[in-house]
């Protein structure tokens, strides 16, 4: 797996973020080749957000600034909760997808996603907090 840093990282933070990623990298799943690490901006709640490409084979974990405020054990927390993502997302989007092809209903639809979004970050939380109890 080719690890690719955002050259607009801070230094200090792309080295722990590259850090963390590398203690944690068992749990990327095999089939992902490229996982980019990139900067965000314009959030204050959010810490990191992960956007993957299963078709590609990519992902894109996005540190905002609120990451570099965070102490050493949210930080490790968050790493790990967005690498779960990379496994968890490829099924949530074909869910998505399915649903926007067979629900017209924008209510319907909307209602259903949102409900998909809030039990997706559930079982998230709930690995990353099992994985955080055995490391
Ligand atoms: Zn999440």
């Amino acid at each position: 797996m080719k690890l690719n840093l955002d050259k607009n990282l801070r230094p200090d933070l792309s080295a722990k973020v590259a850090a963390l990623i590398n203690q944690h990298k068992w749990i990327i799943p095999t089939w992902l080749h490229t996982l980019s690490v990139s900067i965000g901006h314009g959030e204050t709640d959010i810490v990191a957000k992960c956007h993957v490409d299963h078709e590609y084979r990519q992902a894109t974990i996005q540190i905002f600034d609120r990451f570099a405020t965070e102490n050493n054990e949210f930080q490790e927390s968050t790493i790990i909760h967005e690498l779960i993502h990379i496994h968890t997302s490829p099924i949530i989007d074909y869910v998505k997808t399915t649903l926007d092809e067979t629900i017209k209903d924008d209510t319907q639809r909307n209602l259903i996603t949102q409900q998909l979004d809030r039990l997706h970050e559930g079982i998230t939380c709930d690995l990353e907090y099992a994985i955080g109890r055995k490391i």
